[in-house]
């Protein structure tokens, strides 16, 4: 669909990064074309309204965005909110909208049965309507700095991608076609088990060489000129004070919430089980990320915070000026 031949388009879920990702919208799409924006969280919908008022139109349901979009991307926090916002029980749906002809993105990570439940049901009730998965990576900061990257359940020769790389780049800058309906879902999902596991081991090996006596500044260097270099490490790190621009470094603020990187976690578990792959490492990783979750020293944290739930040491840089004062002194008589 040309962007030059739409004149409304819609978003459903105004939160840490709906608000931010409609907000780019707003500011970059041609003059002629309104946002019509719906969220429950009223304050969301006037915020985004105050900040464009001649741009971004307040709806009053997810049907009441619909009718009036050609385009409509949804950003919700779990598969029930995904169904229930397309295909719920009430007349305010997305679904209770005629969508034909229609493209529909969503770009919340859910699991991939929630994903197909509602695309079938757009199929079916809507023959000309094109739903898609598009979950995104690069958190809140990401969505700020329209910086995320998109994974799309598409495919190379989809006749939609060249309008959906226009759209989302709007608002992110990486844009890889995962060859089909569920597969952005699936390769998001399957990223996050990757990283959340390699988040426990670079906690783990920095803790066991820590107690053996290095600096964790220097056991970072082993790792990216060795086997394990790895981006949590080195951009990422769980460990405060070796990365400046790490959350930890900053408190663990402003990252992944670990509750999050918990859900996805269990979902990217329930989808191994599901296609038959082996998991030997996802009973483990889920306990951590879950007891991390209801740890009130890690809860609304990044999710590097694991590195604190194992127990790590955060007060090291301390002890080595410490030491090294005490050395220098030692020398010095
Ligand atoms: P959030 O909870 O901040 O926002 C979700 C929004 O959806 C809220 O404003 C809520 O009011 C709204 N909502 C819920 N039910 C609704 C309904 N029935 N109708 C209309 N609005 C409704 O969550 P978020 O952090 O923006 O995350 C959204 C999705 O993006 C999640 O699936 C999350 O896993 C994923 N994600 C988040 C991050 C991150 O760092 N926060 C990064 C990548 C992906």
């Amino acid at each position: 669909m040309d962007l030059t031949k739409v004149s409304g388009i819609g978003f459903v879920g105004l939160g840490a990064m709906g608000l931010p990702m409609a907000g780019h919208l707003a500011n970059k799409l041609p003059s002629h074309i309104r946002l019509y924006v719906y969220d429950i969280n009223q304050a969301s919908v006037d915020q985004l309204h105050s900040d464009y008022p001649d741009r971004v139109i307040k709806a009053s349901s997810a049907k009441n965005v619909a009718d009036q979009s050609e385009i409509i991307l949804t950003m919700l926090p779990e598969g029930k909110h995904v169904r229930s916002v397309y295909m719920g029980g009430d007349s305010e749906t997305i679904c209770s909208s005629d969508v034909s002809g229609k493209l529909l993105l969503d770009c919340s990570t859910i699991d991939t049965a929630s994903s197909l439940a509602v695309k079938d049901y757009i199929n079916e009730k809507f023959p000309t309507a094109s739903f898609y998965d598009a979950p995104v990576s690069g958190g809140v900061v990401g969505a700020q700095k329209a910086s995320i990257a998109f994974f799309l359940g598409c495919g190379d020769s989809d006749p939609n991608l060249p309008h959906l790389i226009k759209l989302v780049q709007l608002m992110g800058k990486d844009v890889i076609p995962c060859g089909g309906p569920s597969k952005g879902l699936a390769a998001k999902l399957s990223n996050n088990y990757l990283s959340g596991v390699i988040a426990i081991a670079v906690s783990e090996a920095m803790d066991m060489g820590m107690r053996s006596g290095l600096d964790p500044r220097v056991l970072a260097k082993v790792y990216a000129a060795g086997t394990a270099q790895n981006t949590i490490c080195d951009r990422f790190c769980p460990v405060p004070g070796v990365y400046a621009e790490a959350p930890s470094s900053k408190g663990y603020t402003n990252g992944f919430k670990v509750q999050l990187m918990r859900k996805d976690f269990s979902l990217a578990l329930e989808m191994a089980q599901r296609v038959g792959a082996q998991n030997v490492l996802g009973e483990a990783g889920l306990a951590t990320y879950d007891g991390a979750s209801k740890d009130p020293r890690c809860v609304d944290l990044d999710s590097r915070v694991v590195y604190r739930y194992l127990g790590g040491d955060e007060d090291w840089l301390t002890k080595i000026d410490g030491d090294a004062t005490a050395a220098s002194t030692l020398n010095g008589h």
